[in-house]
């Protein structure tokens, strides 16, 4: 059977595929089964940050892995400790981490955070925790539930209590009560539209919330790791929250979540915990990830990238504003609206098809999320493929 075949046969049906297998990529680069050539506008869903087969990602996890992958967290783990720091540092806020494997089981950490900091205030137990409609923060039982998409909330319940949805930023105010402990939100929905948040509303309600006593919890699993432009979308927005999550791009592919927060002494052992969570693979590769991205961002190099990819979407843009209606996104987390979800399934096969394969959000986004490291040739190979998809509707 060739690898469709055993999928139908063996793998629960939780995607729906398209028909194409990727075997090997360089950078932005990449290769199916038939040897076909594409660019990668998506990055693995933001997740190679530094781009396919980088060799100095490669090198770190080849050299960790001869002497070991794995040790409990029950013993002190070198690349762990250095990971944190790493990460603290370029935060530029005065935090402690905690290493899970993905960005949900990281949004668990942090709903788990608020929870213990509401079970320690004040005589009500403050428990509730507001989020926005259109939000996504994953798949597990209660990051299902904080995710404000009546949609994604069937068959699955009962649900954890406590969740709390606003449908937009101004409304969080008028929801706020005694049990509200936290409000959770992302600074660009990415899966909900690639959509920015305003800036000024953000530093309100950060101000907002620090007056009333309940945490600013900022899910970064996607606009964090330079994706903005800055290490985190939280510098960029100039607020300092109480608590942040990361996942896809911190690891470079190796699967791994952080949460992050400044209330350094919320757990004591026992109150938190992961089998695989930090462990010497995983937190090997967010440092070789830090160091490589921490160098780019350094030396301008990520900041021209961003430019070059800004004036290539800018000016693609303007060549089918017959086909999109608007440019949305912030640094290299970018989409274009089309009319309707019919014409971006369309868009994105025939892409497929030219050779640049690229990613839906929301109902109506076509979203791009190249690698950081993407070059200004593979930039315009990709554009130039995108656009022959376009013109070709
Ligand atoms: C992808 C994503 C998640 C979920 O991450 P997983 O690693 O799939 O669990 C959570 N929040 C945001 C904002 C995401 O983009």
């Amino acid at each position: 059977m060739n690898t469709k075949e055993l999928d139908t046969k063996y793998v629960l049906s939780t995607y729906a595929r398209a028909d194409v297998e990727f075997v090997s990529g360089k950078n932005a680069r990449l290769k199916d089964a038939q040897e076909k050539e594409y660019i990668d506008f998506t990055s693995g869903i933001a997740v190679t940050s530094v781009g396919h087969a980088n060799e100095r990602l490669n090198n770190a996890i080849c050299n960790q892995i001869q002497n070991m992958i794995h040790m409990s967290n029950l013993y002190y783990i070198a690349p762990q400790a250095k990971a944190a720091q790493k990460l603290v540092d370029a935060s530029g806020y005065d935090m402690k981490c905690f290493f899970s494997n993905s960005g949900a089981e990281a949004n668990e950490g942090a709903i788990k955070i608020a929870r213990k900091h509401g079970e320690r205030n004040g005589q009500v137990k403050k428990y509730k925790i507001i989020t926005l409609d259109h939000s996504f923060h994953g798949r597990t039982i209660t990051t299902v539930k904080a995710t404000g998409q009546e949609s994604m909330h069937n068959y699955f319940g009962p649900f954890p209590d406590g969740f709390v949805y606003a449908k937009d930023v101004d409304e969080i105010e008028s929801l706020l009560d005694d049990h509200t402990v936290a409000v959770m939100l992302e600074l660009v929905q990415g899966e909900g539209g690639v959509q920015p948040q305003d800036k000024a509303k953000i530093q309100n309600l950060a101000k907002l919330l620090k007056s009333r006593d309940v945490l600013l919890m900022i899910d970064e699993v996607q606009t964090g790791v330079y994706r903005t432009g800055k290490f985190l979308a939280s510098n960029l927005y100039e607020i300092e929250p109480d608590v942040i999550t990361l996942a896809k791009g911190v690891g470079g592919g190796v699967p791994v979540g952080v949460v992050m927060t400044s209330l350094k002494e919320i757990f004591n052992p026992g109150d938190h915990g992961s089998t695989f969570g930090g462990n010497n693979l995983s937190t090997t590769a967010i440092c070789e990830v830090m160091d490589i991205l921490g160098e780019c961002d350094k030396s301008g190099d990520l900041e021209i990238t961003m430019l070059l990819f800004e004036k290539a979407l800018e000016s693609f843009y303007n060549a089918h504003k017959d086909v999109f209606t608007e440019k949305v996104g912030l640094g290299m987390m970018c989409g274009l609206r089309v009319k309707d979800a019919e014409t971006l399934g369309k868009i994105i096969n025939s892409a497929r098809e030219e050779g640049v394969i690229v990613l839906k959000a929301g109902k109506n986004t076509l979203r791009i999320l190249p690698p950081l490291t993407i070059t200004k040739e593979e930039i315009d190979e990709g554009f130039k493929y995108l656009s022959r998809a376009v013109s070709s509707l």
